[in-house]
C-alpha cells in the first residue's frame, strides 16, 4: 500500500541550509536549518542587505562560534522603514477590515506551527536556551499569540466599548535577546490586529528568528511595508523610536534603556509601553504542597537559564520550613542537565552571550564579598566551550543585599525567610520593581489576601512562569508601564 501524503508537504523553497554545522555544535547537524552568511533588514516587503557598511556577528552562546554577520541600520534604513511603514498604513493596513488582516494574522499563526520546528532549532541556536523549551513553550506561545490577536482583529468595537477603533499609525518595537521569538509575537500580533504598522529592532545577539520571520511574512504575503525589521544593536534602537515618523513606542528591555527612551521620546506626542526588569518574590507558605513548591521554583528561576524578566529570583520561605525546603530544592537542582542547547534532555542550556555571563560572575563575586553562600548544583559538568553557568542557590544573604536587590538575569536564586504573611509581604514588596511574584499555600484565603498585597502586575498562585495569550502581563513601578496580552494588550495600541 502507497504511503499516505503527509498533511503538509514539506517546503522546499524556504527550507534553510547549514553551513558548517559540525563546527557549530555536534548536534546542529541533524537539523533541518541553514544560517546564511550574511544578513540585512526587511523593508516593504524585501530583504535588503542595508545601506551601510556596519555589521556586527551573531554567535552560537553554545559554542562561541559565529553564526553569521548582520548588517546594522543607519538612519538611512531607518528612515526607509519607517516611510515605508507610514506608506502601508495609510495606504493599505488601516483600510483593510478587522476581517482582512485577521485573515492574515491566522496565516502567520498557521505558518509559525506548520514551520516551528525550524524555528525552533534556530531560536535555540543563535540563544542558547534549551530545544525543549523553544519547541515547547517559546515557538507555541508564539503562535498562540497570533492566533488569539487574530480573533479580535474584527471585534475591535469590544476593546473601545462600542467608539470607532482607530490605529495610532507606524509602531517603533524594540525587544530583547532573551524570548526572540515570543517578544516578537507580543509586540507584533496586537499591533497588526488594531490596524497599526510596525518597525521591529530585534536584539543584537538575536536576530535570526526574526529573520525568518520576515521570510514567513513573504511567503504568506502580507502586504509590503506593513512590517519591516532593522537590525542593529541600542544605536539602531534609538534611531527607530526616537523616528519623527513615528507614533507608537512598545519596548521590553532593562529599566535603564526604558527611562533613556522615555527621555528621548519625551513631549514628542508618541505613545508608550515600557516592559522592564524585575526581581520576582517566591513566597512558600509552610502549608504548601512542598514538592510542587520547589517544581515552581525550578521553573521560577532555571527556566530559560533565569533569563526571565518575571523570574522568582527572590525565594521568600516560612522559616519553619527553610531548612528542609532547600535541601528538597538542592536534591531536584542536582539532577538538571546543563549542556548542549540542541540536546532534547538539556534542562538548563547556554547564557546568551559572554557579557552576560561576565555581568552574572560579577554579581557572584559581590554575592560572596556581602557573606553569601553560594552553592552551584547540575547532574552534569557543563561544556568546556560556550558560555554556561551551573543552576545557582544563594543563602546567608540579607534584604539589602546586591544580589537580592538587583537583577541579575541569570539562573542565581537568592533564598530569605520570613515568619508572618506580613513580614513576606513586607519583604516581596521591597523592591524598586513590581513584575510579579509567585505565592504557595493550600489556604486560598492566605494566597488571595497575599496576592492583593503585593504590589506588582502579575501573581501566580501555586504556580510560576505561567503564560496565556488572554492574560495582560506588565508591570508596576521600575518595572514598567503598560499592558501586553489579552484585551489589555489592545488598548496601547488604539486610540481612546
Ligand atoms: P536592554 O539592554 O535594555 O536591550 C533591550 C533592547 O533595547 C535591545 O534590542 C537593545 O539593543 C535595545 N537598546 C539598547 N539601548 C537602546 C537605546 N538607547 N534606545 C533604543 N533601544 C536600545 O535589555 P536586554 O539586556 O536585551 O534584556 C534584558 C532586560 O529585559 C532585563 O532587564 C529584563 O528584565 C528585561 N525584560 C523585560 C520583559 C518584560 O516583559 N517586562 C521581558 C523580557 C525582558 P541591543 O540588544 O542590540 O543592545
Ligand atoms: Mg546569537
Amino acid at each position: 500500500m502507497d504511503n499516505p501524503a503527509p498533511p503538509h508537504p514539506p517546503d522546499t523553497r524556504h527550507r534553510l541550509r547549514l553551513a558548517g554545522a559540525l563546527e557549530l555544535s555536534p548536534s546542529i547537524e541533524k537539523h533541518p536549518v541553514t544560517i546564511h552568511e550574511r544578513y540585512g533588514h526587511f523593508i516593504n516587503g524585501e530583504l535588503v542587505p542595508g545601506q551601510g557598511d556596519e555589521s556586527f556577528a551573531t554567535v552560537n552562546p553554545a559554542t562561541g562560534a559565529t553564526l553569521a554577520q548582520v548588517a546594522a541600520a543607519g538612519q538611512a534604513d531607518v528612515d526607509a522603514a519607517v516611510a515605508a511603514a507610514r506608506k502601508a498604513h495609510d495606504e493599505v493596513w488601516s483600510k483593510l477590515s478587522g476581517l482582512e488582516r485577521g485573515k492574515y494574522l491566522f496565516r502567520i499563526a498557521r505558518r509559525l506551527q506548520e514551520r516551528s520546528r525550524e524555528f525552533s532549532v534556530l531560536e535555540t541556536i543563535d540563544n542558547g536556551k534549551p530545544i525543549r523549551e523553544t519547541r515547547d513553550v517559546d515557538l507555541p506561545l508564539a503562535a498562540a499569540h497570533f492566533f488569539y490577536y487574530a480573533g479580535w482583529a474584527d471585534k475591535l468595537s469590544y476593546a473601545t466599548r462600542g467608539a470607532p477603533p482607530r490605529s495610532l499609525g507606524v509602531a517603533a518595537q524594540v525587544i530583547p535577546w532573551n524570548f526572540p521569538m515570543l517578544m516578537l509575537a507580543w509586540k507584533i500580533a496586537p499591533a497588526l490586529a488594531t490596524g497599526n504598522t510596525v518597525v521591529l529592532k530585534p536584539a543584537e545577539t538575536t536576530p535570526l528568528s526574526a529573520m525568518l520571520f520576515a521570510e514567513l511574512l513573504q511567503e504568506v504575503e502580507l502586504p509590503p511595508g506593513v512590517v519591516n525589521i532593522v537590525n542593529g544593536a541600542g544605536a539602531t534602537g534609538n534611531l527607530v523610536v526616537s523616528h519623527p515618523g513615528v507614533n507608537k513606542v512598545a519596548f521590553t528591555g532593562s529599566t535603564e534603556v526604558g527611562r533613556a527612551i522615555m527621555r528621548t521620546i519625551a513631549g514628542a506626542g508618541k505613545r508608550a509601553t515600557m516592559e522592564l526588569g524585575g526581581k520576582g518574590a517566591n513566597i512558600i507558605y509552610a502549608d504548601a504542597a512542598l514538592d510542587q513548591a520547589v517544581e515552581g521554583c525550578v521553573d521560577g528561576i532555571f527556566f530559560n537559564q533565569g533569563h526571565v524578566c518575571c523570574a522568582g529570583s527572590r525565594l521568600l520561605l516560612e522559616e519553619s520550613i527553610a531548612e528542609d525546603f532547600i535541601a528538597r530544592l538542592k536534591r531536584r537542582v542536582e539532577t538538571l542537565r546543563v549542556g548542549d542547547p540542541l540536546d532534547k534532555n538539556t534542562d538548563v542550556g547556554a547564557i546568551n552571550s559572554q557579557g552576560q555571563l561576565r555581568t552574572i560572575e560579577r554579581y557572584l563575586e559581590i554575592g560572596r564579598e556581602e557573606g553569601a553562600t553560594v552553592w552551584q548544583g547540575g547532574a552534569c559538568e557543563p561544556p568546556g566551550s560556550g558560555y554556561f553557568v551551573r543552576p545557582t542557590i544563594l543563602t546567608g544573604v540579607q534584604q539589602s543585599d546586591t544580589v537580592v536587590r538587583e537583577e541579575i538575569f541569570g539562573p542565581v536564586l537568592a533564598c530569605l525567610t520570613f515568619r508572618t504573611p506580613d513580614e513576606a509581604i513586607a519583604k516581596a514588596n521591597d523592591s524598586e520593581y513590581g513584575l510579579a511574584c509567585g505565592v504557595w499555600s493550600e489556604k486560598t484565603s492566605k494566597v488571595f489576601r497575599t496576592a492583593h498585597a503585593l504590589n506588582c502586575g502579575v501573581v501566580w498562585a501555586n504556580g510560576y512562569n505561567l503564560f496565556d495569550p488572554s492574560s495582560p502581563f506588565g508591570g508596576v513601578r521600575h518595572s514598567g508601564f503598560g499592558r501586553e496580552g489579552g484585551i489589555a494588550g489592545l488598548w496601547p495600541y488604539l486610540e481612546a
